[in-house]
């Protein structure tokens, strides 16, 4: 066989094992483990282990779609999965031998409980009589215990390594009181002597086998279903918050309320798991609420490949299995091995195992699974720079490019179409502990005018900017915009009304498409219900195509946005802008990092702008203000210093005293 050949079947092979995994993985859970077990090659014991695993692979996918999905590491994913084993283990327990003066108590309980004196069943044991208030509640109990935690964190804007301390606290601390006798729920030796399950003997291997299935049918649902969630808009604004949770804010969004979404959905999945485990494994103890637990399902996500549903999958069945054998064939190396495997995953695939898959069938690696690869877009990235390496076009194409800018500029001053104020801030302070960083007496932005703010390093710029959007309050003074007070306003509410804002350096959402970061910006879309059905008209689509070919970016729509140069950064930053239609635009140092040419581009694009917005530039590069010629504020030591056009000011001595002469 030549070498073309070799290759051409090699590819096909990746093509078709990439397709059929899904295909492979079902048949051998549905058909291979019960044929195997039908046949006599595997005793009934295996079956059942194989389902408590698949029961962990539920709860590895609940944890995926909060820590993969979103960034959350949530450490009390194990705590929603010991509410449903709980639900479940009462439920059991309640219908195997009972004892006490009436034979109403569960042995168990009696068991742990018999010293009390007059014992009777506690009134929260008699709802988990029935089975379907059972199934019920055991949804419930985590979807609520999810909703407080959510809301007190989320609401709190507890993020990162805190929001972790919290929920493992939480878990911590509902292991200590389920450990006590006197919660009356067994205490540590949990509950034991599950004997039926809607009238199925669950000694019998046919009602093992039976559990197995329909755990693996659950995993199944519950796989789908996350699928659904993680590849909808919804998913996109799940990444979103993953990789840029402030540009969120900031585009109008309030991350918190698809946070506490996911969040109680993860820990309602969670508590079906819990529930699929309990009468598999016969007992339920406070065990999983042990610290050691929480760890255990962030080390399956993480060896399987977090932000893969099927990487959370993997690693649970994989680090259970491995579990199993090494305990049973060489008890003492688990330690050892476990801590060895997370050190490896973590240095030499940190990806987890999901992306040697990835690679081997050159699926993508994008989390959403789609086909925009990093081998796909090498061209694209070898193009870095579009407009820098040109050589001699590039010349032309800049020098054109000023020409055009000096027609634009001779339109831009003074000729707006409303002479009413847009923004006006007065008497405004803002100190950083007794530091006043802003004292500004007046300054006002009228419709449709394009303005400068210039000012050395420390000067206040970025602070004005924060106080204008929203993400400093200000000790004293007012802001208003649009004729109404925004002084204390959150920056969503600011976002809302037509402020829109983009930062000294760029913030986009780097694991998103080019495409995917405007759609995230599409105006009207920034509520959940917008999310969850309905599907991006054609119109949105255009406007986004228009704006993308405006700025240059739409031979790049479907690029990770991870690839894109500084200067692309920038441009695709201020689309998001322009697509959301905001009345003021505030620019904070546009031209940072920007090639010449890129520089001139970035001024022909906010002068076109200034059509349809009013816009603050704040700006450091002297050409680049040249550029723009429009009205310039110097801001010095939180102060406005002077106005006036930047040929007077450059004569202001005050001002080259302050920052121009340096
Ligand atoms: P510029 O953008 O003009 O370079 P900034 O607005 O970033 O300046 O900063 C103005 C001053 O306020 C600086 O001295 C800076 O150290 C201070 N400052 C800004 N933000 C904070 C903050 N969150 N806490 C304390 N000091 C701050
Ligand atoms: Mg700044």
């Amino acid at each position: 066989m030549s070498e073309k050949q070799l290759s051409a079947s090699m590819d096909r092979l990746r093509y078709y094992s990439g397709k059929l995994a899904p295909a492979i993985t079902l048949t051998v859970g549905l058909i291979v483990v019960p044929a195997l077990y039908l046949t006599g090659s595997i005793g009934i014991e295996t079956v059942n282990m194989f389902g408590r695993f698949l029961a962990f692979a539920i709860l590895a996918v609940s944890l995926d779609l909060v820590w993969g999905y979103m960034g959350i590491l949530c450490l009390c994913q194990s705590l929603f999965f010991s509410f449903g084993g709980y639900a479940m283990g009462m439920h059991l327990a309640l219908h195997g031998p009972l004892d006490g003066p009436g034979k109403t108590i569960p042995r168990a309980l009696y068991v742990v409980s018999s010293s009390v004196e007059g014992i009777e069943l506690p009134w929260f044991w008699q709802p988990f009589n029935s089975l379907s208030v059972t199934l019920l509640l055991g949804l419930l109990i985590p979807g609520v215990v999810a909703i407080i935690i959510g809301y007190c964190g989320f609401v709190s804007r507890i993020r990162g390594v805190f929001f972790a301390i919290l929920t493992q606290a939480i878990t911590f601390g509902a292991w200590l009181v389920f450990c006590r006798n006197d919660l009356m729920l067994c205490g540590t030796n949990g509950l034991t002597n599950f004997v039926t399950l809607a009238g199925f003997d669950l000694t019998d291997p046919n009602v093992k086998l039976a559990l197995y299935l329909v755990t693996l049918l659950t995993l199944i649902a519950v796989y789908w279903f996350c699928h659904v969630i993680v590849t909808s808009r919804l998913g996109r604004v799940m990444v979103a918050i993953r990789d840029n949770e402030t540009r969120l804010r900031f585009s109008g969004y309030r991350p918190y309320v698809f946070k506490m979404l996911i969040f109680v959905l993860a820990g309602m999945i969670a508590g079906i798991a819990g529930m699929l485990y309990a009468p598999q494994a016969n007992i339920f103890t406070p065990k999983f609420m042990e610290v050691k637990m929480s760890i255990l399902a962030v080390i399956w996500v993480a060896v399987g490949g977090r932000g893969t549903l099927s990487g959370a999958v993997l690693g649970a069945l994989a680090v259970n299995i491995l579990y199993n054998q090494l305990t049973t064939r060489m008890p003492g190396s688990w330690p050892f091995v476990q801590g060895g495997m997370f050190i490896g995953i973590v240095l030499l695939c940190p990806e987890g195992l999901m992306s040697i898959w990835r690679r081997w069938t050159k699926q993508s690696s994008d989390p959403r699974g789609q086909a925009s690869d990093e081998v796909v877009h090498r061209d694209a990235i070898d193009q870095r720079s579009p407009v820098a390496d040109q050589g001699e076009n590039a010349e032309d194409e800049y020098r054109k490019r000023l020409a055009r800018l000096r027609v634009m500029q001779r339109i831009s001053p003074g000729t707006s179409e409303l002479d009413c104020v847009l923004l006006r801030i007065e008497k405004l302070q803002v100190e950083f502990d007794g530091f006043k960083a802003l004292d500004i007496d007046s300054f006002t932005a009228n419709h449709y005018e394009l303005q400068v703010i210039i000012g050395p390093n420390g000067a206040g710029k970025t602070t004005l900017c924060d106080v204008i959007s929203g993400k400093t309050h200000p000790t004293a003074g007012s802001v208003q915009f649009a004729a109404q007070e925004i002084t204390g306003k959150s920056e969503t509410d600011i976002a809302r009304l037509g402020v829109g804002r983009k930062f000294q350096t760029p913030t986009v959402f780097d694991s998103l498409t080019v495409y995917e970061n405007m759609q995230i910006a599409s105006p009207g879309r920034q509520e959940l219900k917008q999310n969850l059905w309905s599907k991006e008209t054609d119109d949105e689509g255009k406007q986004i195509l228009d704006i993308l070919r405006r700025v240059r970016l739409i031979d790049h729509v479907d690029l990770p946005v991870k690839y894109l140069s500084h200067g692309q950064r920038q441009w695709l930053e201020i689309s998001m802008l322009i697509l959301a239609k905001p009345m003021l635009l505030l620019v904070d140092e546009p031209a940072a990092g920007l090639t010449d040419e890129e520089t001139a581009l970035t001024a022909e694009l906010l002068l076109e702008l200034q059509a349809e917005h009013s816009i603050i530039v704040i700006e450091h590069d002297m050409e680049f203000v040249r550029l723009l010629n429009a009205p310039v504020t110097v801001l010095n030591e939180g102060k406005v210093m002077a106005q006036g056009s930047l040929e007077e000011l450059q004569s202001n001595p005050e001002v080259i005293e302050a920052y121009l002469g340096r």
